[in-house]
């Protein structure tokens, strides 16, 4: 169980603004990073070498993992044949449990649930028996989920009635589902948590997270949860983390129950770099991506700590459009993506803006 030492390669699966910015924090240290991508994304542009090609084509993925060293991923629906078929070849980190995990909601609930740990109350919906049983189980309103396929909101309808089920049901094509009750946050936090090859695990500061049309709009740091909250936070983290066997940066995301016995409720699990965690590339010596990279290549983790207070803002479509004014503001570092065009909905880049440490 070696580091890998500078010159090595890097195989990342994925090439969107999160492998571009692996990439980037791979090339401080020496290392190379070799994208596979479906399509040209901003990741290519920054790294030694890309592979177009679809995840589907094992072949292919097989063909890229002889060109590496180790391989990673930057997106929770890399398809579980090409990490297994990377796998057969050189050591993917983290390990296809996780992938396996996140990629279905009620794997993922069942698997939290069971390490004892909250999660919303959730029961399966896939036929109209399991759909009258849900709503036995949950109640009449709650979030109808897609299992599979599902991020920034998509795949989910909310039911705030028991006749909203069976139609909504219907319009996500009765694809099997998870019906999850109401969590009555008051907020939403995440945890960002590096373990490494030799299973030491390292826990960013927590940053509160708000939402804009189900897209995360900002993530500030510190965020109001008390010291004690905050160590509960980080122990569910750890304690995923270690379940899964995991190597590299995991993301907790999390809701905040004030008056509950257990106040923090897990909501889902991303096996990879955070957007949630993108202020660390600019409040923290060694960022999110730093300490990916550092996991992976079985280098010692970096400093998770924190220099400065800071809130993160994406820039979602047209907002990337004011780059001359936010790279013209004090105490603000802004990240762009190099994406062609500024869709609506779409995450052209992120800013920074630091405070000195409260
Ligand atoms: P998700 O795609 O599961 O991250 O959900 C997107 C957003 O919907 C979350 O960030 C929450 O704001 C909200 N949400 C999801 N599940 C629940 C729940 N069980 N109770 C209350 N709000 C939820």
């Amino acid at each position: 169980m070696t580091a890998l030492p500078p010159g090595s390669t890097i195989g990342i699966l994925g090439g969107g603004q999160l492998g571009r910015m692996l990439s980037l924090a791979a090339a401080r240290l020496g290392l190379k990073c070799h994208i596979y991508s479906d399509v040209p994304g901003g990741a290519c542009d920054v790294s030694a070498a890309s592979t177009i090609g679809p995840f589907e084509d094992v072949e292919r993925v097989r063909a890229f993992a002889n060109g590496v060293d180790v391989v990673t991923y930057e997106f929770e629906n890399v398809p579980l044949a090409a990490a297994h078929a990377a796998e057969a070849v050189v050591p993917v980190r983290p390990g296809p449990k996780a992938l396996a995990v996140a990629q279905d909601r009620l794997e993922e609930k069942t698997f939290i649930s069971g390490l004892g740990i909250p999660v919303a109350p959730f029961a399966p919906i896939h036929d109209d028996a399991s759909l009258e049983a849900a709503v036995r189980a949950i109640g009449d309103a709650g979030i109808l989920k897609t299992r599979h396929l599902g991020y920034d909101g998509k795949g989910q309808i909310r039911i705030r009635s028991a006749g909203e089920l069976k139609p909504a049901f219907t319009s996500l094509q009765r694809a099997p589902s998870v019906l999850e009750g109401l969590v009555p946050f008051a907020y939403e936090v995440s945890v960002l948590v590096v373990r490494a090859l030799q299973g030491e695990t390292r826990v960013y500061d927590i940053p509160l997270n708000t939402h804009k049309d189900g897209i995360l709009d900002t993530s500030t740091v510190p965020s109001p949860l008390s010291a004690r909250d905050a160590a509960r936070a980080r122990e569910i983290a750890g304690a995923i983390a270690t379940a899964l066997g995991y190597v590299g940066v995991l993301g907790v995301e999390m809701f905040y129950v004030p008056e509950a016995a257990e106040p923090l409720v897990v909501n889902e699990i991303a096996p990879r770099v955070h957007n949630s965690g993108h202020w660390t590339m600019d409040a923290c010596l060694v960022s999110q991506f730093e300490n990916h990279i550092r996991a992976v290549a079985g280098w010692p983790l970096g400093s998770t700590d924190r220099h400065s207070d800071v809130v993160m803002t994406n820039l979602i479509g047209a907002d990337a459009d004011r780059w001359t004014a936010l790279a013209a503001e004090p105490a603000t570092a802004l990240h762009l993506y190099g994406k062609p065009d500024a869709r609506p909905g779409r995450k052209m880049g992120h800013v920074n803006r630091l405070k000195p440490r409260s």
